[in-house]
């Protein structure tokens, strides 16, 4: 019996010493450089496949690609839809209403205006952003028998959402082809698959979004998708205001919420993707009580006044050099 699970034992050592083979596939889709690692004999076949589905997604979501699908679809303020579209309607919507409309997919107008969708950065006048919230919001939105309308006046615009919808339907793909083992960075934002080639869980940085070339901390994750949304990562100044890309719903302007950043971790990409933008909007109180009554996802929300807050489950490590004060909400 001893010799039977030494032999074992051996076996497993050299099957977990094999080296796997390690291969990477970057480029660029949906305004953000796409980085694919994957790891085994099916990666190479699985990564083409994976650029591929990245490129016909983009072609298809698209806010700003005057050939993409949802432009024509918005120009037409609606009409049959199928595929992507289809599918992120019934994501979305249902995460309009739960948040309570903090994740609104209907503020494209809005958001053109400030010149974060294409166009010249710039400040609308406050009667030009009442009208346009005037003709925006997600419950005017109306979906039934593959149809969508958009309301006159709005715009569809899933750039809060594509991307982890995306990185999850590559991590799906992957997997349908067999590899078991992949890191996928769209931009930052991470989705992995199964755990590292050596056995061990992923380690994934969160950026410290006061200096965005240094970590706040990491996760240790397998099968996940860590998003952050935060300020940091898109903007512009003007007469010395800095005037960023995630937007109120309730005032058409950027989002003073008190936070720095939003990082969401979870097993659902497009999920994760959503929410990172809504609990940015939300806020610490709201973000922290919209966490206590939904399942599926962890949070780590780092706040202008210098605290990094994780959720228990979240498995937050702090980085040892941080300035941040640290504290497990439960
Ligand atoms: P990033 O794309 O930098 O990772 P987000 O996931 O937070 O960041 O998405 C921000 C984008 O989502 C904006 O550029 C805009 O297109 C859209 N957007 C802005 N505010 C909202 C909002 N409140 N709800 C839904 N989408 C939004
Ligand atoms: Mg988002």
């Amino acid at each position: 019996m001893k010799k039977i699970a030494g032999l074992l034992a051996l076996l497993l050592m050299l099957t977990s010493c094999a080296p796997t083979s390690k291969y990477q596939k970057d480029f660029f889709a949906m305004d953000t450089f796409f980085e694919l690692t994957a790891y085994g004999e099916h990666a190479p076949e699985a990564l083409e496949a994976a650029e591929a589905l990245s490129m016909e997604l983009d072609a298809e979501l698209s806010a700003t690609d005057p050939e993409s699908t949802l432009y024509a679809l918005n120009e037409a303020e609606g009409g049959a839809v199928e595929g992507s579209i289809a599918e992120l309607l019934k994501i979305a919507l249902p995460l309009c209403k739960s948040t309570d409309g903090a994740f609104d997919i209907s503020l494209l107008r809005l958001s053109q205006a400030w010149g974060f969708s294409g166009g010249e950065e710039r400040v609308p006048e406050a009667s030009e952003i009442a009208a346009l919230l005037k003709s925006a919001g997600w419950e005017k939105i109306v979906y039934e028998n593959n149809t969508v309308t958009i309301p006159e006046g709005a715009g569809l615009d899933f750039g809060a959402i594509a991307k982890g919808y995306t990185s999850q339907k590559i991590s799906d793909l992957l997997a349908s082809y067999g590899v078991e083992s992949a890191m996928l960075s769209l931009g930052g934002n991470v989705q992995v698959l199964g755990r590292k080639p050596d056995g061990t869980l992923w380690n994934i940085g969160i950026a410290d979004p006061s200096d965005d070339t240094r970590v706040a901390g990491s996760v240790s994750v397998e099968n996940a998708v860590v998003i952050t949304s935060g300020p940091y990562k898109r903007y512009f100044e003007q007469d010395g205001i800095r005037y960023h890309h995630i937007l109120d719903p309730e005032t058409g302007s950027p989002a003073e919420s008190g936070l720095l950043s939003v990082t969401i971790i979870s097993e659902n990409g497009a999920l994760a993707d959503a929410l990172s933008t809504a609990l940015f909007v939300m806020g610490e109180e709201g973000a922290l009580d919209y966490w206590r009554e939904h399942d599926g996802f962890e949070v780590v929300l780092i706040t202008e006044d210098g605290r990094v807050l994780a959720t228990e489950g979240a498995a937050f490590t702090p980085a040892e050099d941080s300035d941040y004060s640290y504290s497990v909400v439960g």
